[in-house]
């Protein structure tokens, strides 16, 4: 496959948006181009004395809904234009979710792998001081993304306080339970994606009940999938990891192929009912009715879409499926929930551990829980209705009417503000 800068496809979805939606030119403009992008150097004393120079970025897309909120990912690969391709979908995820947040994204180009933790510590606190001048409480709040934790989100917050002499623990979210974080938010990404898969059963096969279920990746997002899917009665009947997958046509149970994860490093070890071991990418074109991608970008391409059985794909990871994949699924009436939606729990719960960050920690693990529920299910029927009402449902998919309800709501607001 050709390589593909985020950027660009980021901005191809946007364009395709607009026009959809009957807006000009200078409003495609506006949101093509974030509102600031600074990169920084991030110079590092190595254990062994020596110093390593590191390159980081902050995408802030756009504010015109709030403060820019959206993740920073620590990866060898990471670019400029992936970052702010980020940045652009957390504004799109976040206006999406009707939260109060615009949408930012950053990056440092490191493998923190080769990093020692006093190394990997020194790195991130001269990652955030570096950014301290544009992050804040009220004005851009990062959280982990790949490779980063709430550890690092520790630091990332015991820096900025130190800098900005204070206790600013709404300056970043995915924090430790011990420092303002929700348990809810562990379990948020998957809960949500379960909530949007048995949303689309009810629709599709009039419940989740007895329905077969595949997982890809069993990380926190992919097991707490499988967890809450299984609680609400499907019958999870595959999971993978990276080392592979198994199969079993009577259901397994998700903790108990945790555990063996846990324990061993791979659900492949697991075998109580297992039928058979399945391939990384045969996990894909299992006959079940509800897939869940749930480890890396562009697994269900142009190549395998049309061998896909699955009536419902629920999107755990960002961005699983291409565009020319996701053409051949809506032809084959494949409802396909978009990652902006599917996995929408995790900043719907960032933005509650802010919110209580403010208002010292009166917000319940179950009230936090139970709004998360209610905004999935308000959030995934505004999508369906807006798709089933307005959108030709064989010419456009449920992602063309996430991205129109989310762009409109952005371009509202910069109606409202006066900057268009
Ligand atoms: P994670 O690191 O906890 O888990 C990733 C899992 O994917 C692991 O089990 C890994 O073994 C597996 N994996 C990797 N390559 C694979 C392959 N080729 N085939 C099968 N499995 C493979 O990560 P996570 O937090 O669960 O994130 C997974 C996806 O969900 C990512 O795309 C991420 O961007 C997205 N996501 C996560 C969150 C969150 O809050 N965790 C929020 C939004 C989106």
């Amino acid at each position: 496959m050709a390589h593909r800068d985020p950027y660009e496809e980021a901005k191809k979805q946007l364009r395709q948006t607009v026009d959809l939606l009957g807006l000009g030119d200078d409003i495609y403009v506006m949101l093509a181009v974030p509102e600031r992008i600074i990169q920084v150097k991030i110079p590092v004393k190595m254990d062994d004395g020596s110093v390593k120079v590191f390159i980081g970025w902050r995408s802030q897309h756009n504010s015109a809904l709030g403060p820019y909120k959206g993740g920073v990912r620590y990866h060898p690969d990471v670019t400029m234009n992936e970052v702010i391709a980020l940045s652009m979908w957390m504004t799109w995820k976040n206006s999406l979710a009707g939260l109060p947040y615009g949408g930012g994204k950053g990056g440092v180009r490191v493998d923190p792998h080769m990093l020692s933790k006093s190394e990997l510590e020194r790195l991130s606190r001269a990652y955030f001081e570096a950014i301290s001048d544009i992050v804040g409480v009220d004005q851009d709040i990062p959280a982990p993304d790949v490779y980063t934790d709430p550890q690092v989100m520790t630091w990332f917050f015991d820096q900025y306080s130190r800098v900005k002499r204070g206790q600013y623990f709404g300056v970043v979210t995915g924090k430790p339970l011990d420092l303002g974080g929700l348990y809810t938010r562990i379990i948020s990404t998957g809960y949500g994606t379960a909530i949007t898969a048995r949303e689309a059963a009810k629709k599709v096969f009039g419940g989740v009940e007895g329905r077969t279920v595949a997982v890809q990746g069993y990380g926190n997002a992919g097991y707490y999938a499988a967890k809450f899917l299984h609680e609400m009665g499907a019958k999870v009947v595959a999971v993978s990891d990276s080392r592979g997958g198994i199969y079993s046509s009577k259901g397994l149970d998700p903790d108990d192929v945790k555990a063996v994860k846990n324990k061993t490093g791979s659900v492949i070890y697991y075998e109580k009912g297992v039928e058979k071991k399945i391939g990384i990418d045969e996990i894909l074109e299992l006959d079940v009715d509800i897939l869940i991608p749930a480890a890396i970008e562009n697994v269900i391409t142009e190549e395998n879409a049309d061998r896909i059985k699955a009536k419902i794909i629920a999107e755990a990871a960002n961005g699983p499926t291409t565009p020319e994949a996701e053409d051949i699924l809506t032809r084959k009436g494949i409802v396909v929930i978009p990652d902006i939606l599917a996995n929408s729990g995790g900043v719907i719960v960032s933005h509650i551990e802010w919110a209580n960050n403010r208002i010292g920690g009166l917000i319940t693990e179950e009230e936090a829980k139970q709004r998360l529920e209610n905004k999935m299910i308000t959030n995934f029927a505004r999508v369906w209705d807006y798709w089933n009402k307005k959108l030709d449902t064989s010419k456009h998919n449920m992602r063309t009417a996430a991205y129109a309800i989310a762009v409109e709501r952005v371009v509202n607001a910069m109606k409202l503000r006066g900057w268009i």
